[in-house]
């Protein structure tokens, strides 16, 4: 790219907007990391379009309109009070109320809830839905927790969290170590305090008491749809692939349902001690089993399938040779290193489940060497989708089958590539779906801010 004067001064512009981020967020290194994919991929709107740079949106977006940090006391099942933090970041509210899960696990700090916050609201305004960008979570550990003490934790930090949230303000929802059991605990205990019955103020929720059909497959399926778009445009398919699925929780496992179901051998999953390879196609049925019902480790996934082996050291899964890799586990999983290992190994795409699992270092590896690579916050778009459309339904109070709503998920997740891909052929980088996928979700919410006013 020639540097035109106004993409020399939208540089200065972007480069001054991440200076005052990293000052005035010290020390948050995956903040930073979000913030610096997004605004550098900004520039080409920026220079076609100086009405932002007026109208201060930049400035605006990377400022969260509200972060909420919190005491949550709780008493263990020996009768010792415990104390974790908890946190909710209201980013942006410009197209829809705040949308984003829960995050319940000890690496959590305010870098990880803004990071995640600030990818929530592109990732949104992708769906095409009217949601905003939110998240939260605390460092509560529930890994060898009891059931009690899971419930009286999470009812203690809904304590706190039920004066900010509504389902016409904030609608939080799952992420690592929220899943179906808090998520009830959590409605149990806002039902409680707020009375009444607000089915849409959490989405994630039981089928029994007002849940969608399809919400807990959809992150996965969502990243298999958006994976089988990325292929297609090259005349490649997932039939007869080989894929490396990271991570055994609910996106990993119906990424895997979804991924056999198109015809492909997902040879391996993990979890944060290592990984099962199965050289005849890992059995989604078992991992869920395993991970979700009997919350036991992804080792065990051997006895019950003697083709499989399980390897200490999550990160060797990436040295396994596969054409799909889909990391479903967690921030920064694959590390430069990491990505020229799969690139040495033939990978062809590379879809991200998980909310930032590449290193930008990883992402120019991807990028440079002509591997298809499909960003977060497009690929893994199809769990707050359908969380979307699990508040359409708890509005109007009907429910839609597993095929409508399977149907709209997988359009969405067409739509959702159509117009990265677009957005990044219109702004002078065909292919590079970070950059699309950054661009297009931006414009929509810069042009709803616009509109506003300065607010
Ligand atoms: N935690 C998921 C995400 O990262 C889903 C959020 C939601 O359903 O609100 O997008």
């Amino acid at each position: 790219h020639v540097n035109e004067p106004d993409e020399v001064q939208a540089k200065q512009y972007v480069n001054s907007v991440f200076e005052t981020v990293q000052k005035r967020n010290p020390n948050e290194e995956e903040f930073h990391q979000a913030v610096k994919e997004i605004l550098d991929s900004l520039v080409p709107v920026i220079a076609k379009q100086p009405k932002y740079m007026k109208a201060g949106i930049l400035e605006r977006l990377v400022e969260p309109e509200r972060l909420i940090m919190f005491r949550v006391p709780w008493v263990d099942d020996q009768g010792q009070v415990r104390v974790n933090r908890g946190y909710r970041v209201q980013f942006n509210s410009a197209i829809g109320p705040y949308k984003g899960g829960l995050r319940f696990h000890p690496s959590v700090n305010a870098s990880i809830i803004k990071f995640l916050g600030f990818e929530q609201i592109l990732k949104n305004s992708l769906t095409g839905l009217p949601i905003g960008g939110g998240k939260g979570g605390s460092d509560f550990d529930p890994k060898e927790k009891s059931d009690d003490e899971v419930m009286r934790f999470t009812q203690s930090f809904m304590t706190e969290l039920c004066k900010y949230i509504g389902p016409d303000a904030d609608v939080p929802a799952g992420d690592i170590g929220v899943g179906a059991r808090e998520i009830g605990f959590l409605f149990g205990q806002y039902k409680r305090i707020q009375g009444g019955n607000q089915a849409g103020v959490l989405t994630g929720k039981g089928i029994a008491y007002g849940g969608s059909l399809a919400r807990p497959e959809a992150t996965g399926y969502g990243t298999v749809y958006f994976v089988n778009e990325m292929l297609q445009a090259q005349n490649l398919t997932l039939n007869g692939s080989t894929v490396v699925v990271s991570g055994s929780g609910n996106v990993a496992i119906y990424a895997i349902q979804k991924a056999a179901q198109l015809g492909a051998t997902v040879v391996a999953c993990s979890d944060s001690n290592g990984y099962v390879y199965d050289p005849t196609g890992i059995n989604y049925e078992t991992v869920q089993r395993l991970k979700e019902v009997e919350r036991k480790r992804i080792s065990e996934y051997v006895n019950e399938h003697p083709n499989a082996t399980y390897h200490e050291g999550c990160q060797n899964i990436w040295s396994i040779p596969c054409d799909i890799a889909l990391p479903c586990a967690t921030q920064n999983e694959i590390d430069e290193d990491a990505a020229k290992l799969l690139v040495k190994n033939g990978v062809k795409a590379v879809a991200e489940g998980a909310n930032m699992p590449s290193t930008l270092a990883a992402i120019d590896v991807f990028l440079e060497n002509g591997i298809l690579f499909g960003p977060a916050k497009a690929a893994n778009a199809g769990g707050v989708a359908v969380s979307a459309l699990e508040m359409s339904q708890n509005s109007m109070r009907l429910a839609w089958t597993f095929e409508e709503v399977d149907e709209k998920l997988h359009q969405i997740m067409i739509n959702i590539y159509k117009s990265s891909a677009e957005a990044a052929e219109t702004y002078g980088y065909p292919g590079n779906l970070v950059v699309g996928a950054n661009i297009a979700g931006f414009i929509k919410v810069a042009d709803a801010m616009l509109a506003h006013g300065v607010i």
